[in-house]
This record gives C-alpha cells, structure tokens and sequence, in this order.
C-alpha cells in the first residue's frame, strides 16, 4: 500500500520532524541488517524517536493507517529480522541511548539503544558486570540484544540475554505502554510476559526499556589455546569438558576459520590445526589453576598436539579477537549466509562432520567458528552473489545444515533469531502444534499483523 504524502505529513507533526527521515538517501542506511537475504524493501519513513511516548506515537500512526512496523536497533542482526519492509515504517531506537546504575539493587536502567559495550563500561565503573557480550557487544544494541534473546562467548557459564532481565517496557501494536518485572530479583504474579517479549524479534511489541541484573565482577581470567589434528578430536575435547567442567568460554575455530582469519589480519594463529580451541578459566583464587589444569589435560587426553596458557588478561584478549574477526573477514571475501545452528553439546561432532560434508557435496565454502561450549556453531557460507548456481548451491546447503541442526536435536538457531532468512525452516523446528501457539499469541497481540510482518514467525 502507497503511503501519501497527507500520511506522512501527519507522521512528521505527530512525532516531531526532527526525528522522521523521508528521503530515500536518508533512509537507505535503515534498508538492511547485516544480512543480506532475503532482501529489503524502501521504507516510507525512519522514525528516531528520542522517547517512549513518540514511539507510541509512531506506533499510532502505523496502526490508523495499516502501515507495517520494522523495529531496528543498531543493525546488526544476521538473520534479515531488521531489514526495511517496501513502504513501511522503520522505528530506529538509536538515539534513546540513557544508562543508569543503581549499585544497591545491582541493576542497569537502560534505554533500548543503548550499545551493549557502553553497559558494561557503566557496570564496570562500580565494579559490576554484565555478561551477556555478543561478538558484536561493541555495536549492537541493548533492544537487538533483548529482541534475539542475544548469546555470546561466556554465555557457557553465564547464561544469555533472558538470564539478565529483570524488567521491561514495551510498546505494544495498539500504541500502549506496558511495564512488566521491574528491580526485583523475584517475581511470580501473573503470566510470565517479559519472557515472552524477550527474543520476539519485534513481532509483538517495542523495547523502549529495560531493567538488567547486573553481577559482581569476575577475577581475571586464564586463557588456554589448543590445537588439534582435526575437527573430530577438538570437537570430543569439548564434549568431554561439557561432562565435568565449568569454563567461562570455549570457542572452536576450524581450520579454514582460521585461516581466513589469518589471512585478513595475521595474528599468528597456526594455520595448519585441523581445529582450535580457546577456553578461559575465571574461577577464583586456586581453584582457577586447577580448572586451567583440568582443561589441559582434557585436551591432551583428546588428542591436542600443543597447547598454551596464558594468564594475562589483555594477551587472552587478543585470542579472542582473532575469533571475533570472522565475520568481517568471511564477509570480505563475497556473500555470505550466516547460519547459528545449535545442538546438544554431546551431538557437537556429528554436527560438524555433516557441515563439511554439505560444503563438500554443495561444493561450497563453509568455515565454521562455534561458541562450542553451548553447541552453537556459525557455519558461515561464502559465494560469489552475481553467480546464480554459486547461490542456488549455498541456498540448498544452508537449508540443509538447518534440517541437520534438527535432526540431530537442535535448533535452527542459537541466538541470531529467525529473521526472515531462516523464516523457511521454523516449522520444521517446532511442529504444527507449537506454530499453532505462536500464531494465536502474535494474532492476540498484533492483530492486524503490523509488527514486523515476514519475520520470525
Ligand atoms: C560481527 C558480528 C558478530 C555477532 N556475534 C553475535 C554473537 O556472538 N551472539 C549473538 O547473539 N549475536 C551476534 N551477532 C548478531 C547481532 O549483533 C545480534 O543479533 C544483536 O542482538 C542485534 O542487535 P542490534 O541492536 O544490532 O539489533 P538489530 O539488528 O537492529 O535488530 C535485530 C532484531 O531485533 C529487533 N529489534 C531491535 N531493537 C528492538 C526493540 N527495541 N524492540 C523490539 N524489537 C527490536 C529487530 O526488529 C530485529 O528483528 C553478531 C553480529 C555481527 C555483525
């Protein structure tokens, strides 16, 4: 449906023209999140309200006029869940940006934009943390975060983005402010709302706020890099640590992963590991050295053929930012498909060795990085965009990785949310029944099917 210019004459003195973008040069920086598939249409509008009450106002307006909704964050999502929809109306919550810490109830009262570094920062100047840390923690936001129920490199010991909300507010498709939890760490009265509004992926309402749980923060933590023959052995070492053992992160790299890190900025790893593991400790005091110890052994019970230690924080960093620059080097190299399959840690194995059986019999590239401690793998799929069968072959394998992901236990995805990229496959994940479910709660609270219509359910 065209949007005319009354409409939108309407929007700018409801919201302020300060904060509506209109022309298209403008808004094509709100097109697309970081995935590219399926698409994006031309919004008719950006909104960047600075509060909650334009926010609802925008929300009135598309809802008197049946304009769909895009929520956006900072655009970073992988899976097309923040791409604009043709003539609709994109909400960008940038600019509600506020940060409050209140040390006494260990809680952050944050605006939806604000970036999830910039938390942490607050948290950690009253030696408080955050955990939940994204790859992308330095730029994305906290209402993405909330909206994908977003994971993370530490999420293995310290849970994901659901774990630490304490509180919400949430716009919903009528224009209505709700406020659900608040500073309390308990609360049971009533149906579990917030819960369901978190990783929604803006189907049901608006973040406009929330309230973290925040906790002490960890001693420093030891870093243990590892290097096997090949994925296999890497693969069981986890597994077998997922029986006993409580480290902070185990991140997995293959060897293509890591040389097309290598390639894009030398870090030194070496590029001839079939797989590589970075596990960190943060237990305190003595008992780090014994769970360092016992992580070792582990690897060197499962095949490691060397492995180092390092107790320097900032030295087990630059570990860590040699697996965080995946997605910018596997994006420099053509298009990508970035997938976030999960599967029971024991079934981590099988998961891989079918991967690098689809990229072969798909003759695509597949390297593959995996928050491996939590099962959750990124297969990312690289292909030449202006080559039709190059894309035809990565579209059939990374449906069929998904269907694997199921078969083997899993979920189709572990934290990027559905989107509109992986929209094809959520049936096949949770069965009529419970698409059933979903449907009648989005029509209970989105109606008219205006917010972010096409994606997550
Ligand atoms: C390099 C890189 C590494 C990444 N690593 C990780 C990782 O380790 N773990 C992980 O989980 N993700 C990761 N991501 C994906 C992404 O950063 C997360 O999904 C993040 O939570 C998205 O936040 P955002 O602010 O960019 O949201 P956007 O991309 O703007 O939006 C994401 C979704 O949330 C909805 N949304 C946004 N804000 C709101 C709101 N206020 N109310 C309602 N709905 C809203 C949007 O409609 C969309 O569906 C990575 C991305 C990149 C680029």
């Amino acid at each position: 449906m065209a949007v005319s210019a009354d409409q939108l004459a309407e929007l700018v003195a409801e919201v302020g023209a300060e904060n509506v973008l209109l022309d298209p040069a403008s808004t094509e920086a709100y097109r697309f999140d970081w995935c590219r598939f399926p698409g994006a249409g031309v919004p008719c509008a950006v909104v960047r309200p600075r509060t909650p009450a334009q926010v609802q106002a925008a929300v009135r307006w598309a809802a008197r006029h049946g304009i769909p909704i895009v929520p956006r964050g900072a655009g970073t999502g992988l899976a097309g869940g923040a791409n604009a929809i043709e003539g609709g109306l994109t909400i960008s919550l940038e600019r509600m940006t506020a940060i409050e810490i209140d040390p006494a109830t260990r809680t952050a009262t944050v605006e939806p934009g604000a970036l999830n570094v910039d938390v942490k920062r607050a948290a950690a100047e009253h030696g408080l943390f955050y955990p939940p840390d994204p790859s992308s923690f330095e730029i994305c936001s906290i209402g993405g975060n909330i909206a994908t129920n977003a994971g993370g490199l530490c999420c293995v010991k310290y849970g994901v983005t659901t774990d630490y909300i304490l509180g919400l507010d949430v716009v919903l498709a009528d224009g209505r402010l709700i406020t659900l939890g608040g500073k309390r760490v308990k609360d049971v009265a009533g149906l579990s709302l917030m819960k369901l509004f978190v990783g929604s992926e803006g189907t049901l309402g608006i973040v406009v706020g929330a309230t973290l749980r925040l906790v002490p923060a960890p001693p420093p933590a030891s870093t243990l890099v590892a290097l096997f023959a090949t994925v296999a052995s890497a693969a069981d070492a986890v597994v077998a640590m997922g029986r006993t053992l409580r480290p902070s992160l185990v991140e997995f790299m293959d060897q293509r992963a890591v040389n097309i890190v290598e390639d894009f900025t030398a870090m030194g790893l070496d590029r001839s590991a079939g797989g590589l593991l970075i596990v960190r400790s943060d237990a305190p005091g003595a008992a780090r050295e014994e769970e360092m110890a016992a992580i070792e052994a582990v690897c060197t019970a499962h095949g490691a053929t060397e492995c180092y230690r390092n107790d320097d924080p900032a030295e087990g960093e630059a570990f860590l930012a040699a697996r965080r620059a995946f997605f910018p080097a596997t994006e420099a190299l053509g298009s990508l498909l970035v997938e976030d399959v999960g599967v029971p840690v024991p079934r981590l194995p099988e998961l891989l060795a079918g991967i690098a059986d689809i990229a072969r019999r798909h003759d695509t590239d597949i390297p593959v990085v995996a928050h491996a401690g939590d099962g959750n793998t990124h297969p990312n799929l690289i292909f030449d965009g202006g080559d039709a069968g190059a894309r035809e072959r990565a579209e059939a394998a990374f449906a069929e990785i998904m269907a694997l992901a199921i078969a083997l236990g899993g979920t189709i995805t572990g934290e990027h949310g559905v989107g509109r990229a992986k929209i094809g496959s959520l049936a096949a994940q949770l069965g009529p029944d419970a698409m059933d479910v979903t449907r009648a709660i989005k029509s209970a609270l989105d109606p008219a099917g205006l917010l972010n219509p096409g994606a997550a359910i």
